[in-house]
C-alpha cells in the first residue's frame, strides 16, 4: 500500500474544502481499502465522510424516496419504506456482496464502486481503465464475465452493483453537491459512463463533487418488483446476468412495465425494447417470452461469454414470470 493521509470531518464544508484540493472521499471503504491495498488505487489524500449528515431514508415533499449516500446497504434493504414500496431494491441489495460488507458499505459508495474485471486489478496486466492509453487485456485474454452490451475497444467490463440495476429500472436519479455548494441531479442511467475511448472515466461527477442522495421517482401507479441474480455459486459473487423488474397490472393489462439487466453491460443496462412490447398486453407466460427475446438486443459477445445472450434473455423472462404471475 501507498503511504496516504487521511482527514476526518464532520462538516459539509469542510469536505468540500478537501475534495477541492484532490482529497478522495471515503465512508465505508471496502472497495477502495481494497484496491488501496493491490496498489490499483494510490490516493494521496483520503477524506473520510462518514460523519456528514447523508444518513437518512426519507419520502420528499412530491413523493420522492431519498436514500441518504451514507445509508449502510443492510440499512437501506432492511427499510419498511423500501421494503415494502421498492422490493426491488431491497432484494438487489440482499443479494450483494456478504453481510458483513453489507453493514459498512453506503449506497453512494456502492454506485461509485469499480469493476470486478479480474485484469483490472491485476497491476501487471494491460487496462485502460487503470492505466489509460495500456491496452485491455481481458479483449484477447479470460472475458467469461465481460459485457455483452456497451462495451468499446478500450474496455469490456461489467459494472458490478446490483442495486444500480434496481435504480436504471426505476429511473433514479443521483443527487450532487459541488465544491461551490452547487447542487445538481443526474438521471441514473447518464450517471455511470459507458466506457468509450475513456474508460477511467466511469461517472459524472466534476471535480470535488460529493453524491449527497440517490432519488427513486413517486410512481402514481402502486408497482409490483423484484430483482433475480444468476451467478456461478449462490452467494458473495457477482452476477453472471440480473433483472430487475417492475410492473403495474390493472384490468388484466400491463399499464407500466420497468425492466433493467445487469451482469452484461458495462453499465446496468435498461431494457426499453422489453418495456415497450409489454405495455397494453394481457400478461401470460407467452408475452413474458416474446418480450424476453428483445433483452440482448445489440449484444456483441466476446470469445467466452456468449452463453450470456441467451442467459440474459432467460433470467429476463424467468423474473418477468416472477413478478408478473404465471399464466
Ligand atoms: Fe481494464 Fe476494462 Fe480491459 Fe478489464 S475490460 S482489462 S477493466 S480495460
Amino acid at each position: 500500500m501507498h503511504p496516504f493521509s487521511i482527514t476526518k470531518v464532520a462538516h459539509t464544508r469542510d469536505a468540500l474544502n478537501a475534495g477541492r484540493n484532490g482529497g478522495r472521499y471515503i465512508a465505508g471503504g471496502t472497495t477502495l481499502v481494497d484496491l488501496m491495498r493491490e496498489t490499483v488505487e494510490r490516493p494521496r489524500t483520503l477524506v473520510d465522510i462518514s460523519d456528514l449528515p447523508l444518513r437518512g431514508i426519507t419520502v420528499t415533499g412530491r413523493g420522492d424516496l431519498r436514500i441518504g449516500a451514507l445509508v449502510r446497504m443492510a440499512e437501506a434493504a432492511d427499510h419498511p419504506r423500501v421494503r415494502t414500496t421498492f422490493p426491488v431494491v431491497s432484494q438487489a441489495l440482499e443479494l450483494s456482496a456478504s453481510a458483513q460488507l453489507r453493514n459498512m458499505a453506503t449506497i453512494g459508495g456502492n454506485i461509485m464502486q469499480r469493476t470486478r474485471c479480474t485484469y483490472f486489478r491485476d497491476v501487471t496486466a494491460a487496462c485502460n481503465k487503470r492505466e489509460p492509453g495500456s491496452g485491455c487485456a481481458a479483449r484477447e485474454g479470460i472475458n467469461r464475465t465481460h459485457a455483452i452490451l456497451g462495451a468499446s475497444d478500450s474496455c469490456v467490463a461489467t459494472h458490478p452493483s446490483d442495486v444500480a440495476v434496481a435504480f436504471a429500472a426505476l429511473e433514479a436519479r443521483v443527487h450532487l453537491l459541488g465544491p461551490d455548494g452547487a447542487e445538481r441531479s443526474v438521471d441514473f442511467a447518464d450517471f455511470l459512463l459507458r466506457p468509450g475511448s475513456t474508460p477511467h472515466h466511469e461517472q459524472d461527477l466534476r471535480s470535488g463533487e460529493l453524491i449527497t442522495a440517490v432519488e427513486i421517482p413517486a410512481h402514481p401507479r402502486p408497482l409490483k418488483s423484484g430483482y433475480l441474480k444468476v451467478r456461478d455459486r449462490q452467494s458473495y459473487e457477482f452476477a453472471l446476468t440480473s433483472a430487475a423488474v417492475a410492473l403495474h397490472v390493472r384490468g388484466g393489462v400491463v399499464r407500466e412495465a420497468k425492466v433493467a439487466a445487469g451482469g452484461v453491460g458495462t453499465v446496468p443496462w435498461k431494457l426499453p425494447a422489453v418495456e415497450r412490447q409489454l405495455i397494453g398486453e394481457r400478461p401470460s407466460d407467452a408475452l413474458w417470452a416474446k418480450a424476453a427475446e428483445q433483452a440482448a438486443d445489440g449484444a456483441r459477445p466476446l470469445e467466452h461469454n456468449r452463453f450470456k445472450v441467451e442467459l440474459l434473455k432467460r433470467t429476463v423472462e424467468r423474473q418477468l414470470r416472477i413478478v408478473g404471475g404465471s399464466r
